[in-house]
């Protein structure tokens, strides 16, 4: 399928795991992709994967200056922006943390990226692609946001402020008629570095072998199975594409 021939998408997250398989999901489908992160050498390895089709960019999505670079060179060399996929997210802290527990530095690395980065990510989208009237906003967030998370109090509560952000943001382009539309997706548990990550952590904090690290979340997923990051990039596709338009 060629869905997005003529589309420019911006990803943010793009070298690693879900935002990477999006990124190269719209590239497939002829989108031009703004592949951005803070990881240079992962965004080089996605431009070796998709070659031609992605414009990597370095951009830190708690920066807003960084934001205001970015939109303007998206515009200059592609005249447009048709989706931006939210996707780079943290842990919010470097080890597990309860809420009796939790370290404001590290509760507040988590919202800066989580939270303020899609905030700054929307804010300068809304205004490249209100001037085409028209785009779609996709903002990754967690199913941490709909269940409690003891052990990751700030991760949890930075995914339901995506959640809510995201209506307010699509509520807010509906009344002023930019014909821009919002979405989160709210992905389950997928295999990628960071879900790597927070199982290591498992294993060292709670002295838990790799395999019951993964099994006590396998365990919780009523299909038995975890998500693939291609799930996830089908649909943010779809909430792209003009069958999402209502
Ligand atoms: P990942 O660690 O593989 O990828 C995250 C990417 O975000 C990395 O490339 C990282 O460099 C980038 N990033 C981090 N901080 C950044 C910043 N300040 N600016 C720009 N880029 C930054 O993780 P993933 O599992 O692919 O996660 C992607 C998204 O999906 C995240 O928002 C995550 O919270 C969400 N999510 C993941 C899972 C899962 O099970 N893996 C489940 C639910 C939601």
């Amino acid at each position: 399928m060629n869905r997005f021939i003529g589309r420019t998408a911006l990803v943010t997250g793009a070298a690693s795991g879900i935002g990477r398989e999006v990124a190269i999901s719209f590239a497939r489908e002829g989108a031009t992709v703004v592949g951005a992160d803070t990881d240079s050498d992962g965004l080089c390895g996605l431009c070796e994967q998709i070659g031609n089709r992605v414009w990597a960019r370095v951009l830190d999505v708690s920066s807003e200056s960084d934001w205001i670079s970015a939109i303007r060179e998206t515009e200059t060399r592609h005249g447009r922006l048709d989706v931006l996929v939210n996707c780079a997210g943290a842990e919010a802290a470097d080890g597990l943390q309860d809420p009796e527990h939790l370290l404001l530095e590290g509760w507040r690395r988590g919202q800066s990226v989580n939270v303020e980065g899609v905030a700054l990510g929307c804010k300068h989208a809304i205004g490249l692609m209100s001037r085409n009237r028209s785009g779609a906003i996709i903002n990754i967030a967690s199913v941490a946001a709909c269940v409690s998370t003891p052990t990751l109090a700030a991760y949890g509560a930075s995914k339901a402020a995506v959640i809510h952000l995201t209506r307010s943001v699509a509520a807010h382009c509906a009344r002023a008629g930019y014909g821009i539309r919002c979405n989160s997706v709210v992905p389950g548990v997928v295999v990628t570095p960071m879900m790597e990550r927070y199982w290591s952590r498992l294993e060292r904090e709670q002295h838990l072998s790799a395999a019951e690290a993964r099994q006590r979340f396998l365990s919780r997923i009523p299909l038995g199975a975890f998500q693939e990051a291609t799930d996830i990039a089908a649909a943010v596709l779809f909430l792209a594409s003009a069958d999402a338009r209502q």
